[in-house]
């Protein structure tokens, strides 16, 4: 199968500062599978390296010469170790091929009903307390994503609650806080109307998340959960995950997460990277089936190179065209 990718530079509209550090700009790598699309985030605190992205896109072409036209057998040609969100990339232009060539798009194939998608919340990065206030009021999204994960977070979220009394809120410290720091701040969360706290502790912070939850706030693992069993082995110590394509390799691993999830009575999230419309618009077609949705990257964006997932406000417009459904702009 030929098979060409592309480095591109994302340019965010504003500094994206969260507890793992600050961007200007992220990496993403487009890839084209004879005509399928897929895109993958190199995130490097997901310790995605584009050496290794690469390393496992050439691997995959190797791999896939020859294959069958069915969508089981390509699938099963994909690598198994290697860049994750490299394998999100391909099978995302895998299943968009398939899409395609069965003229519907794949929340339609995959049984879903697009009006079931929950509204996407709005990512308000780390800044000073009065700038997180401005972008929040600017935003007039129903629900803000703050995020957090340093010193002065109450500050930072007493002034956005200040600017929007009406906001559902929901905080991601990205791991930033230390057991005895989200001790202290929970009580707080609770008393300015938090609906939702994500990755409050690091990742080997598992056991302290014993002591965070039940206290009145849904607490939600993102970074630890990369496949079915990290959902299994998080279940007890959360009430739901974050799933990512770019985390779990793409759309079919995805899906399995979600059903272990809802299995074992977690909530689920389903997130993005600092992503384009392209991959996001492939976790989209997913969304009928989460609690909650964060897939605002492109609205992040300066430069979206990729039409197809429109944004009604937080309501999100699922792609109408076959496959993923999304395009280059021209
Ligand atoms: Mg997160």
């Amino acid at each position: 199968m030929r098979l060409d990718w592309q480095t591109y530079t994302l340019e965010l509209a504003h500094p994206f500062r969260i507890a793992h550090g600050t961007s200007l700009t992220r990496t993403a790598v487009f890839v084209n599978l004879e005509g399928g699309l897929g895109e993958a985030a190199v995130v490097d605190y997901h310790g995605e390296r584009l050496e290794a992205v690469t390393a496992y896109l050439e691997a995959a072409r190797d791999r896939l010469e020859g294959a069958p036209a069915s969508l089981q057998e390509r699938l099963a040609r994909l690598p198994a170790g290697g860049s994750r969100a490299a394998r999100a990339a391909l099978e995302m232009a895998l299943f968009d091929l398939w899409g395609r060539a069965l003229g519907a798009p794949l929340w339609r194939l995959f049984g879903l009903d697009p009006d079931r998608a929950p509204p996407t919340s709005f990512t308000v990065a780390m800044g000073e307390p009065e700038e997180m206030a401005g972008l929040a009021r600017a935003a007039k999204m129903p629900v803000l994503k703050l995020k957090l994960g340093s010193e002065g977070d109450l500050e930072r979220l007493e002034a956005v609650r200040a600017a929007r009394p009406d906001a559902r809120i929901r905080v991601d410290a990205n791991g930033g806080w230390t057991p005895e720091a989200a001790r202290r701040l929970l009580p707080e969360l609770t008393r300015l109307g938090v609906k939702l706290l994500e990755q409050p502790l690091p990742p080997e912070d598992r056991a302290a998340y014993a002591g965070l939850k039940g206290r009145g706030l849904p607490l939600f693992a993102d970074e630890p959960i990369k496949t079915v069993r990290d959902v299994v082995d998080w279940a007890p110590y959360v009430d739901g995950v974050v799933i990512k394509l770019a985390k779990s390799g793409g759309l079919a691993p995805a899906r399995a997460m979600i059903a272990t999830a809802r299995g074992l009575g977690l909530q689920v999230m389903l997130g993005c990277m600092v992503e384009t419309r392209l991959a996001v618009g492939a976790a989209a077609h997913l969304a009928p089936l989460a609690d909650h949705a964060d897939l605002d990257g492109p609205l992040l964006l300066k430069n979206d190179p990729f039409t197809g997932l429109d944004y009604d406000g937080a309501r999100l417009r699922l792609p109408a065209e076959p496959g993923l459904g999304i395009r280059p702009r021209t």
